[in-house]
């Protein structure tokens, strides 16, 4: 039945609708369009409705990067991959109410005996997203980070439970996502945190309170400096220092991270830049750059841009990216980096081995550096450092003509562990923290004695 409606009379029939729907719990006053679950008008009244009597959680759901999903692969599909993942949520959700809030937030209220139980249900529901979503020819690997929040240990209404679910959600986005966190009260200092960093955030580049430092990469073969990693350094008025781990995060959700981004790799090229002109023009310099920055349509063009102006030869400029979305394709990323590999610009992946990181990436980007992740390196002063995945990673890494850099080396053991695997090159406090540009400088004519020294051996020769 097609009923025809003028467009005045439009939105009090939508009212009328409303009231009908209210009283007869309608179908669709209370159930989201697109997925078919609850919405989040239900949740609210369901919320004020529930018997205090029970043990209730309040879990809030969210795919973790589902904006660049749905940006880089268009807005059906983003449509389709939440159809399915509402279609997934709510199989695991039965015996409780499960619901979509907009957007890609999901939420669950679950009666419950003891917090085993809830454990239980978190593990399974993520476990449940593992499996890979099937989106026409595409396929997609989405996590979950969720935030949990109890009634009655976590608030006197279920409404503040839910607010404090939502706290619990954000801490499980910022340290790291794809995991959940279980709401505490200093999670509220946390909120208030990150409302203060985004506020000075928005002038901190206008009133040129960024600096850049620069940490030295050695050849653990000779021993000399190839080159620095870019890091960016914050020194607010306001704040204080405040760290990378701090503001990157926010920069990114705010997009702030495109022109501060953009600043970076105009600042470190040109310094680059000076150095090969006084006589270092082997140094390279690599690029911290975001996921956020890659997405942008005009991103090529903007490192083309930059090199140019800048002077700076391409072969001299490494992008760091890390790789924090599965798309199978990877289509929309990897043509903008082959365009870029064309020019010349070498690709790193940064951070290897942590979170997403998988070797189909490896094999479907246009890779030219393998970064190991801190964490590997650590693990190098645990007892029986020869079942360490870091000689894996290496072997990979030169099967596939790669140049691998071991990261946050700081003791000898460390090096001496990843001189016998062959690694290419190092990076860490065993040799330099990130400098300012002036002690950079500095640093490169000493490089090579200070790495034999350092190593106990004698200047000048080779390992
Ligand atoms: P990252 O890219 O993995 O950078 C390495 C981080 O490890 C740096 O922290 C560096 O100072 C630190 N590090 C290096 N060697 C050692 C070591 O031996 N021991 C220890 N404990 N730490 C070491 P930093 O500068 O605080 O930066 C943190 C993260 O912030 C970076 O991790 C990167 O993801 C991000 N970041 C920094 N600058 C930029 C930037 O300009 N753009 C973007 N998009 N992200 C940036
Ligand atoms: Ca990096
Ligand atoms: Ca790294």
């Amino acid at each position: 039945m097609l009923i025809w409606i003028k467009g005045d009379k439009m939105s009090s029939f939508i009212n009328r609708l409303r009231q009908v729907g209210e009283k007869t719990g309608d179908y669709f006053c209370r159930h989201d369009k697109l997925t078919g679950l609850l919405d989040r008008v239900q949740l609210m009244k369901d919320l004020k409705r529930k018997n205090r009597g029970h043990h209730t959680a309040v879990i809030l759901v969210d795919i973790d990067h589902f904006r660049l999903i749905n940006d880089s692969m268009g807005h059906v599909f983003g449509d389709q991959l939440l159809r399915a993942a509402g279609h997934r949520f709510r199989g695991s959700v039965a015996p409780g109410r499960a619901y979509r809030l907009g957007g890609d937030e999901f939420a669950a209220v679950l009666t419950f005996n003891n917090t085993q139980q809830i454990a239980k249900y978190l593990d399974s529901l993520q476990e449940s997203f593992k499996k890979t979503f099937i989106i026409g020819n595409s396929k997609i690997h989405v996590s979950l980070s969720m935030g949990v929040a109890f009634y009655p240990e976590d608030g006197e209404t279920l409404e503040e439970v839910l607010k404090h679910a939502d706290m619990a959600l954000h801490d499980a986005k910022s340290s790291g996502r794809n995991r959940y966190a279980l709401y505490d009260r200093k999670m509220e200092e946390a909120v208030k945190d990150r409302r203060l960093v985004e506020r000075y955030l928005h002038q901190a580049l206008e009133n040129e309170e960024f600096e850049v430092y620069y940490q030295p990469q050695l050849m653990i073969e000779t021993g000399k400096i190839s080159g620095f990693e870019a890091l960016i350094r914050w020194n607010s008025p306001e704040l204080g220092f405040v760290s990378p781990n701090r503001f990157i995060g926010i920069a990114e959700e705010t997009q702030l991270i495109i022109p501060i981004g953009e600043w970076v790799l105009r600042k470190a090229c040109k310094f680059i830049h000076r150095l090969h002109r006084e006589g270092y023009s082997d140094l390279d310099i690599s690029v911290n750059v975001s996921i956020v920055q890659l997405l942008q349509e005009g991103f090529v063009q903007t490192v083309l841009d930059i090199l140019k102006e800048t002077g700076l030869d391409p072969h001299h400029l490494e992008l760091e990216i890390t790789e924090t979305i599965l798309i199978d394709s990877y289509e929309s990323i990897r043509s903008k980096l082959d365009v870029l590999r064309c020019h010349g610009v070498r690709i790193a992946m940064d951070d290897f081995g942590r979170g997403y990181s998988s070797l189909s990436g490896l094999k479907q980007l246009p890779i030219n550096t393998l970064k190991i992740d801190k964490l590997f390196v650590d693990s190098l002063l645990e007892a029986e450092p020869e079942s360490s995945i870091v000689d894996l990673i290496i072997q990979i890494g030169r099967k596939m003509g790669l140049s691998v850099l071991a990261e946050g080396v700081e003791t000898k053991r460390q090096m001496e562990y990843l001189m016998q695997y062959q690694c290419a090159k190092v990076q860490g406090y065993f040799f330099s923290k990130p400098l300012p540009q002036r002690e950079a400088e500095r640093f490169i004519a000493t490089a090579s004695m200070a790495f034999h020294a350092r190593m106990g051996l004698e200047t000048g020769k080779a390992v």
